[in-house]
């Protein structure tokens, strides 16, 4: 168990810690420095991390400004701890958050601070239109991601299980209704609509409906914005609170600030974390204020008051703000996609190539194994994860995600300059080619062996 050097760290950690380690297992990197776009691990190697802790980073890792605000706290000697206490670091973050959100939800809103994880916000937001509905039904998507609590309020003795009823997300690539593109929306609405409005449906009228713009585990799913205005529009008649899930298409990411603005809707509850700690934990919930039905203390928690992650964070959404970041990230995924749709014309195996501003999805596939008529080819995971090793090969760092843990994903920084981002290309093609050429081609149908089943993608 001695040993400094990188490998000896990495036998360490698959000896010591628990066998849900994600990343880890797929990424064996010891990050040492970084900066940027770039980490640098112990064995002296230098990648180009377009995982983004898991889309947090914005600005990329350790960017000046979110370094000059960490410090300029930690030299003012204020305290790093103060359970929810009202103070002039939480005061300018909540100001600064207040001026990026939606107008009218702006002029209205509530903030809760809570536990300092994504899960922690959603949970707040569950039992918040709880509350103030006092149903405790939930609208949830099929090939949503919301995060990874259950049970520690159950546990205390408090509110009972939410019933989940799940509904059907548009997706065009692998569309439910075999159909894809506007009709596949419609019909997911419709579907939505008949459900709350049918008497004899099983669903009684909910407490909420939880929704991501753009799926992003789910394997980078845009929502149209039109089926969007259709969700607002059905909860809004029904009086059913829409909680938008912007944990991870939030401060930029799609191309918006938030990416409600693509299709103008104003939720009534904005679930928040990732970007808005500008890399260190945090988590909000924002809301209009005739929800705050609340007693207090109803969500506590004794970390909701981290002063750097809200100093960071304050830094991180001024920046994107003043540097117009979300353009920025709208025209440079525009402009990648473009070319990742070209390098898809050449290889089959790329099933579809979709995202919005950078936050993008590649979905790779088997293209020989021919499904039904009309339907998407069968996903190729093993293949996904061959791309994702010959990335990290060439120095590339890429996420993979989806249903079936056959997307890869890229999640650059905001600050992506265009060299960087041909670099990210280039390595990228390679990766893919090399993957392709190492596959072993499909045995005839009539000797076909089962595919075998890769671990499970990593999942946060
Ligand atoms: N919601 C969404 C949309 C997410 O993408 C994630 C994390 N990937 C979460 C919630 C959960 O966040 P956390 O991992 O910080 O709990």
């Amino acid at each position: 168990m001695r040993g400094t050097g990188y490998e000896s760290i990495l036998r360490r950690q698959s000896l010591r810690e628990s066998a849900a380690r994600t990343y880890a297992r797929s990424l064996p990197i010891v990050p040492v420095r970084a900066r940027g776009l770039t980490i640098e691990g112990a064995d002296g190697r230098r990648y180009l991390d377009c995982l983004s802790g898991a889309g947090t980073l914005a600005l990329g890792h350790n960017h000046p400004v979110v370094l000059e605000a960490i410090k300029k706290v930690l030299d003012s000697g204020a305290p790093l701890h103060v359970l929810d206490l009202a103070t002039p670091v939480k005061d300018a973050f909540t100001s600064e958050l207040f001026a990026t959100l939606p107008g009218e939800l702006a002029d209205d809103a509530r903030v809760q601070f809570c536990g300092p994880a994504g899960t922690d916000a959603v949970e707040a937001a569950l039992k918040l239109v709880r509350t103030a509905t006092g149903r405790d039904g939930l609208l949830a998507f099929t090939g949503a991601y919301h995060g990874m609590t259950a049970g520690a309020l159950a546990a205390s003795g408090g509110a009972p299980d939410v019933r989940v009823t799940r509904l059907p997300y548009p997706h065009a690539y692998r569309c439910p209704f075999g159909t894809g593109g506007e009709r596949g929306a419609e019909l997911s609405a419709r579907w939505t609509e008949s459900l709350l409005d049918d008497p004899k449906s099983g669903v009684t009228t909910p407490a909420g409906m939880i929704v991501e713009a753009v799926q992003g585990e789910g394997g980078v799913i845009p929502a149209p914005d039109d089926w969007m205005r259709r969700m607002r529009r059905i909860t809004a008649d029904r009086a059913i609170p829409l909680v938008v899930d912007e944990v991870q298409t939030g401060v930029g990411r799609t191309g918006a600030f938030w990416a409600v603005e693509h299709s103008g809707v104003v939720p009534d509850v904005m679930v928040l974390s990732k970007a808005i700690g500008g890399s260190l934990p945090l988590a909000v919930v924002v809301y209009r204020s005739s929800l705050d039905a609340w007693e207090p203390g109803a969500h506590a928690g004794t970390f909701r008051g981290n002063q750097l992650a809200m100093a960071a964070g304050t830094a991180t959404l001024a920046y994107v703000r003043e540097n117009r970041l979300a353009e920025r990230a709208g025209t440079l995924g525009a402009r990648i996609l473009g070319q990742l749709q070209g390098l898809a014309a050449a290889h089959p195996c790329v099933g579809d190539v979709r995202g919005r501003g950078l936050m993008i999805g590649i979905e790779l596939v088997d293209p020989d194994a021919a499904g039904p008529e009309d339907t998407a080819p069968p996903a190729a995971p093993a293949l996904a994860l061959a791309v994702q090793q010959e990335c990290l090969a060439r120095g590339l760092i890429v996420e993979l995600g989806g249903r079936h843990s056959a997307v890869v994903r890229l999640l650059p920084p905001l600050t992506l300059t265009d060299e960087q981002a041909t670099a990210v290309l280039d390595r990228f093609a390679d990766a893919l080619a090399a993957a392709e050429r190492a596959r072993v081609p499909r045995p005839s149908p009539s000797r076909r062996a089962p595919a075998p089943v890769p671990a499970p993608g990593p999942s946060h």
